[in-house]
């Protein structure tokens, strides 16, 4: 099977061809990336307008390039699979429209792939993970656990309750004078700094279950922050390296406690071959890679997660979730819509699941 992946929900403009034999891993023949923060550096924060705009420029030249570096072209696919939500609604509708088009030009099934099955289902394509495995998915608008059943039923075990972690690490990153994206930038200085050297809450480790928070880490950051300004006039690099290195230790925490819990809860159905993996902008952060991968080691369950750039807004795990819907024989028509939020969880309320 050869499948064409389109995704557009939020500031990447990305389309892919992943190919599957039976019997052999996955192959991602092109995976183009078009990242839109250039556009956006000076407003602080995704524009949407700006954001669908570009989709909407952008989107021919990027499948265009990903066919040609495949080396195929669009007669050569099973399907065409993209982005239906969540996300941008004018994001995900110029990807929606432009695969709408291209299924109807060359009579290709269309499938509409949620986002955020992508991100969780990026484990199997790039290790061949086999149901059912652990999923924390952390990224830019969404943290949760999953128990990833199949490629269409994945059960919530908690997330967070108010910022997801990647939105934490862009805000902090603003705070404290680093350059957006947040999450590589700190990243960066906090290998220069001291993670003891600002006492930072670990919120909601003192509450039963998954669920998580990261705004009042966020606010105890500032003020963090302030307390130095207010003392020494403003901050120099070396104190931009301690908030950094003392917030991403207070977030690996969180994370790895919260971890721990939900792999009881997972390792309590008893599955043959125990795995997690962990997906999502965040996961590409080593502090926390390093962290979830001890605690899969003390446990004795595999550890996965893809590489970076398959952590991130990609059209490969598009491609691969259209093709895992595909197998099931779930195609969708002409009537396929744009939805800014869709819920992984079927049972999920409307509202849970998705930050913006
Ligand atoms: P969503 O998938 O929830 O719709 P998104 O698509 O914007 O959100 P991703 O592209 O998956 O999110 O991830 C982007 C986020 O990942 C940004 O908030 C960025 O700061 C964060 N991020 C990227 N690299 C790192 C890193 N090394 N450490 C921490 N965070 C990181
Ligand atoms: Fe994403």
């Amino acid at each position: 099977l050869t499948i064409l992946g389109i995704e557009s929900s939020c500031d990447d403009t990305a389309a892919a061809v992943v190919r599957h034999t039976d019997g052999q891993p996955p192959e991602i023949l092109s995976n183009e990336v078009f990242g839109q923060t250039d556009l956006h550096a000076d407003f602080g924060g995704v524009v949407p307008e700006i954001a669908a705009r570009a989709h909407a420029e952008k989107l021919d030249v990027m499948v265009e390039t990903a066919l040609a570096t495949s080396g195929l072209t669009l007669a050569d696919m099973d399907a065409i699979a993209v982005t239906a939500g969540p996300g941008l609604i004018g994001g995900v509708m110029s990807g929606v429209m432009c695969a709408k088009g291209l299924a109807a030009g060359s009579g290709k099934p269309l499938i509409g792939v949620n986002h955020l099955a992508g991100h969780a289902l990026t484990p199997r394509l790039t290790d061949q993970l086999e149901f059912p495995y652990l999923m924390l998915l952390v990224s830019g608008g969404h943290c949760q656990f999953l128990i990833a059943h199949s490629a269409t039923k994945f059960q919530r075990l908690g997330g967070t309750i108010d910022d997801a972690p990647g939105e934490a690490f862009d805000k902090v990153a603003k705070l404290i004078g680093l350059p957006q994206p947040g999450g590589p930038s700190i990243e960066q200085a906090a290998k220069h700094g001291d993670p003891k050297s600002h006492k930072l809450p670990r919120p909601l480790l003192d509450r039963e279950g998954c669920d998580m928070s990261f705004s009042g880490l966020k606010t105890a950051t500032l003020r963090a922050r302030d307390a130095l300004i207010a003392a020494q006039g403003g901050l120099h690099p070396q104190d931009q390296a301690n908030l950094s290195a003392s917030f991403q230790a207070a977030v690996t925490d969180v994370l790895t406690e919260k971890t721990r819990r939900a792999l009881a809860q997972y390792l309590a159905l008893k599955p043959a071959q125990p795995a997690i993996a962990v997906a999502g902008g965040v996961a590409a952060n080593q502090s926390i890679r390093g962290s979830l991968s001890n605690l899969a080691d003390q446990h004795n369950v595999r550890f996965t997660a893809p590489p970076l750039k398959l952590c991130t807004d990609n059209a490969a795990m598009i491609a691969w979730a259209g093709m895992e819907r595909f197998r099931l024989g779930l195609i969708d028509d002409m009537t396929l819509t744009a939805r800014p939020r869709w819920p992984l969880d079927a049972a999920a309320p409307a509202m849970l699941g998705s930050g913006k």
